[in-house]
């Protein structure tokens, strides 16, 4: 059994909420904004919006028949985790297969065991999962209590859609390095409002964070857009690869780092710092013209 303590992508309704009262509640947000990173969400071979999306959908459509009993859902377990191929970008990090779609339109990620889901009739059979219902009330992520509040709301306010949150909202150190540099270039401290009035400011730090799932630097040894969320010191990130010892070291090095990068030559580096720029620039200016 995998050692990291897990997960929470409920649906907003319960007391684990309240004792969330200090901070920005992250895991279920809007409509169609919500996370389930911690619950294994990305941890699939071949991920993309496109793939997740048809995985949750299905296994939405079928839980839909199963009754709720302990047997009817063991059963669903049993038959649903052959739906995830096992070649996971992180092996021992379990992928939950009661990962669905959820809400009035089943247009965010959330759990299909929670009392607040479709059909569960106010019962939590989280305890049922593969961590225990203990484990899926109480876990929260690093994000929840690293990044400051103006960061986490200005996330929440400019997402529009669940597949981006929740790859970007436990990326504590690279949202950190992204808002440090974007500060940097508009020479003050950027706040909700900022991106509120501005549909610029909202759109290119929507291409800022697309960065994740799109990087072009990122190493062929990468896991891909998926990455490991837990500060246990397993499946560390790795430091930027160089084909020559002659690259240099970057100001993004941080990010370049976070987003497993690797360069061929220093023009590449050059290039991966230009398009980090350019969006840091456009976003810093629209901010400070709204
Ligand atoms: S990773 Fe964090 S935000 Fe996402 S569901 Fe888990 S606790 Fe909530
Ligand atoms: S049962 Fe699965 S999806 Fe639900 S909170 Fe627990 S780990 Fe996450």
């Amino acid at each position: 059994m995998n050692n990291v303590k897990k997960i929470s992508p409920d649906l907003g309704s319960t007391t684990e909420n309240e004792k969330q009262e200090a901070f920005e509640y992250l895991c279920q947000v809007s409509e169609t904004v919500s996370c389930g990173a911690c619950c294994g969400l990305y941890n699939i071979s071949g991920l993309s919006k496109q793939s997740l999306e048809k995985l949750l959908r299905r296994r939405t459509e079928a839980f839909k028949q199963v009754p709720r009993t302990i047997d009817g859902i063991d059963e669903f377990r049993m038959q649903n985790e052959g739906w995830t191929p096992p070649e996971r970008p992180f092996p021992d990090f379990h992928h939950c297969v009661f990962l669905g779609l959820v809400g009035e339109s089943e247009q965010r990620v959330g759990c299909l065991l929670h009392p607040a889901a479709s059909g569960n009739n106010g019962i939590d059979w989280r305890g049922l999962s593969y961590y225990g219902g203990m484990a899926c009330r109480t876990y929260f992520c690093p994000g929840n209590k690293q990044l400051p509040q103006r960061y986490l709301k200005i996330l929440k306010q400019t997402v529009n859609h669940w597949f981006l949150f929740g790859l970007v909202v436990t990326e504590f150190r690279l949202l950190t390095a992204f808002f440090e540099a974007i500060e940097n270039k508009a020479g003050r401290p950027v706040t909700p409002d900022d991106f509120r009035k501005s549909s610029e400011a909202t759109n290119r730090f929507r291409d800022l964070l697309e960065i994740k799932t799109n990087w072009p630097f990122r190493s062929v040894s990468s896991p891909g857009p998926c990455h490991y969320m837990f500060e246990n010191g397993q499946y560390k990130r790795q430091p930027v690869q160089r084909k020559h010892p002659d690259i240099p070291v970057s100001a993004y090095e941080t990010i370049f780092t976070e987003l497993d990068s690797a360069f061929d030559s220093e023009q590449d580096l050059r290039m991966a710092e230009a398009v980090l720029d350019k969006l840091f620039s456009e976003i810093a200016e629209a901010v400070n013209h709204c």
